[in-house]
């Protein structure tokens, strides 16, 4: 693993090899995987402790731009492995987006058409993708969120079950699976089997059930810990507040060593800080997932937490996440300008006046 002092680009071009071999793949599902891990430097410095380091796996860099690939090829591959998904079905489920686009991808690429049914208010952008892999959107009451999307898609499906293959994300052991095949092993190399926390977001728990369970395996005394909303009522899209949601069969929380609420308007200046200093436009998700690991951060005095950002920002622009911004930055403008005025009038009078 690379050691926290930057190297300059002089010093990297010295050591770089000439020739650099082209990343090939015969088809878009090879390219799932094996994303890179971003030590987050300058956000924690002199926040935490310099003997623990904060490392986020970006899974935007998956072809479908979300964690999701891994367990929408995990889940085909294997319904057509067990014979539940042929020629000729459909693939249908309910998705808060990301999983959308990943089967969209997926159903693209091995010839299956999809239809996603998801909650109304899920980003323009994520519905245009959706439809750009040529998959059919079936939209259900936003009022009712996650939850409506999987209850109307459960009613589709009972009209007509020999029509489709259903992934059904939340109860389908393959999406756990995928992590443990892949997110873990990659996370123990990346880091030379130094890993001592991993911290993850839940929506469905695919990521931190998976991750988690192929951690632990390998070292016991790692620690898996979950980042949920703090409110049934969150703007954190893709994550699920368990305590007032329908839970996934695939959640198993006696695993967790522990949960770390976030709140949305936190997670949301998180993404704003990530993308102003980092440099690292995200989706809101990383945002709790980063705030997570910085609460856990500051508790220790040495370790190697990994993080995931499940996404890159660009599907949110239309959203409030980045609506909020502007209100945020003004916000940020006049503290900043009140503090210098106070600094300029707090100055000393006259002595004859005063
Ligand atoms: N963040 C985002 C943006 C997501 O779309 C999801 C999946 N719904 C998650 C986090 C959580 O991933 P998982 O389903 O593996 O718990």
């Amino acid at each position: 693993m690379a050691t926290r002092s930057q190297s300059s680009p002089q010093s990297r071009a010295e050591t770089e090899p000439e020739f650099v071999p082209l990343q090939r793949a015969p088809n878009v599902l090879d390219l799932i995987g094996n994303t890179p891990l971003l030590e987050i430097t300058k956000l924690t410095e002199g926040i935490i402790a310099p003997t623990v380091r904060i490392f986020a796996k970006l899974e935007g860099f998956n072809p479908g731009g979300s964690v999701k690939d891994r367990a929408a090829r995990s889940m085909i591959l294997r319904g057509i492995e067990s014979g539940a998904l042929t020629p000729g079905k459909v693939i249908l489920d309910s998705t808060s987006g990301n999983t959308g686009i990943a089967l969209a991808m997926v159903g693209a690429t091995l010839g299956y058409p999809v239809e996603l049914v998801m909650a109304a208010n899920v980003s323009r952008e994520r519905k245009r993708i959706i439809e750009a892999y040529g998959a059919k959107i079936i939209l259900s009451d936003p009022m009712e969120q996650s939850d409506g999307a999987i209850r109307l898609c459960r009613k589709i499906y009972a009209e007509n079950p020999e029509r489709y293959f259903k992934p059904d994300q939340y109860n389908n052991e393959a999406n756990s699976l995928a992590h443990f095949e892949t997110t873990g092993p990659e996370i123990w190399h990346q880091t030379e089997a130094r890993v001592t926390h991993f911290v993850a977001a839940i929506g469905t728990g695919g990521t931190v059930m998976g991750t988690g369970r192929f951690l632990k395996s390998k070292n016991s005394a790692i620690k898996v810990i979950a980042v949920e909303p703090d409110d049934p009522m969150h703007g954190l899209e893709g994550l699920k507040h368990m305590a007032s949601s329908i839970v996934p069969g695939i959640y198993h929380e006696n695993e967790l060593d522990s949960k770390i609420p976030i709140a949305t308007e936190d997670a949301y200046e998180m993404v704003y800080m990530l993308g102003q200093i980092e440099g690292m436009v995200v989706g809101q998700s990383s945002g709790a997932a980063l705030l997570a690991a910085m609460r856990l951060a500051r508790t220790l005095r040495e370790g190697t937490i990994v993080t995931v950002f499940p996404d890159f920002g660009d599907k949110y622009l239309s959203t409030n996440l980045w609506i909020g911004w502007q209100q945020w930055q003004q916000k940020q403008w006049q503290e900043r300008l009140k503090k210098m005025v106070a600094k300029i009038i707090a100055k000393n009078l006259p002595t004859d006046i005063q």
